[in-house]
């Protein structure tokens, strides 16, 4: 069996299309879609993350403001700039991009950040409220992932989805997605015990770790699904995923690559977050 290959650039194009019609819908109610991003310090990988989101944004027409701050800036600096972003009213969504500098309390500032415009989706508010199945904004990359399960047409109620990582930002929201589309959801992380054997029972695969390769194509089950979440970049410049990419799609019925499959995703579904916090702003 080869895979079918899981195109995030196509999905993401047509995610990204979607949200332009909805932000110039937006318009014509007086409403300009607008993202507030806060960089701070000259983090190298962070200020290319920030420039193409501002890129993006400008494509599907999401004004952005730029805030970008030095190293040295305080907590309590970056506190009153939150602040001020939240009592803005034409702000629509505010992101802080990770990492902050050390000595920055990031926690206290993403608590800041009011619920209603934390289109990353990070605030424990937001977390809660997906777990209870009542989201206001899904975290991008999870989010993205279920739109690629969506596209390889895979049913998931009663599957059996093994989610390898529990961060905050990919693993456990991903699970709690999962959990709500009626997959029987097993969670593996760094103390699992005997990982091949987890990711041999799985039907669908999601791997957001960190690490390359971790997977190995050999313990995939024929037939399954596997989205890889990984981004890791090798000493000799290679991008790859936490799955053996060639040996896995052998196996697989479906697998998103690195580059080129969840990454694209993520920022589409910031912007979808994005146009719907600037919809909930349009007069009813
Ligand atoms: P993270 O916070 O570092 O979490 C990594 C998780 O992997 C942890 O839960 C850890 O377990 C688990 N883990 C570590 N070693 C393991 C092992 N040997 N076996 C099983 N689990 C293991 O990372 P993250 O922020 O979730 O990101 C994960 C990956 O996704 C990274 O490569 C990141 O670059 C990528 N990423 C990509 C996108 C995108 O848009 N494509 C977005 C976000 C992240 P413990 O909890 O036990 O430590």
């Amino acid at each position: 069996m080869t895979a079918r290959v899981l195109d995030g650039k196509r999905v993401a194009a047509s995610v990204l299309d979607g949200v332009r019609a909805r932000v110039e819908q937006c318009r014509t109610h007086g409403v300009h879609a607008t993202l507030a991003v806060v960089l701070v310090g000259e983090d190298p990988a962070s200020a290319i993350y920030v420039r193409n989101k501002g890129k993006r944004a400008a494509e599907v027409g999401i004004r952005t403001l730029d805030e970008h701050l030095p190293a040295s800036t305080t907590t309590e600096a970056l506190l009153e700039l939150v602040e001020r972003l939240n009592r803005t009213p034409d702000v629509d969504g505010i992101l802080v991009q990770l990492p902050l500098p050390a000595g920055v309390e990031t926690e206290r500032v993403l608590l800041a950040i009011d619920p209603a415009k934390d289109v990353d989706g990070f605030h424990p508010d937001n977390l809660g409220r997906l777990m209870i199945g009542q989201p206001r904004f899904v975290p991008c990359t999870p989010q993205g992932c279920m739109l690629l399960l969506a596209e390889a047409d895979v049913p998931l109620r009663g599957r059996r989805a093994l989610v390898i990582g529990r961060s905050n930002i990919v693993g456990r929201p991903m699970a709690q997605l999962l959990l709500h589309a009626d997959a029987t959801v097993i969670m593996a992380h760094s103390r699992t015990a005997d990982l091949r054997a987890e990711v041999e029972a799985a039907d669908i695969v999601v791997a957001a770790v960190g690490r390359p390769e971790l997977v190995r194509g050999a313990w995939i089950k024929p037939g399954a699904v596997v989205i890889d979440v990984g981004m890791n970049r090798l000493p000799d410049g290679r991008l790859v995923g936490d799955v053996e990419y060639a040996a896995a799609a052998e196996r697989a019925a479906a697998i998103t690559p690195v580059p080129g499959g969840v990454g694209p995703m993520t920022i589409a579904c910031l912007l979808a977050n994005v146009a719907l916090a600037a919809e909930r702003r349009v007069p009813a």
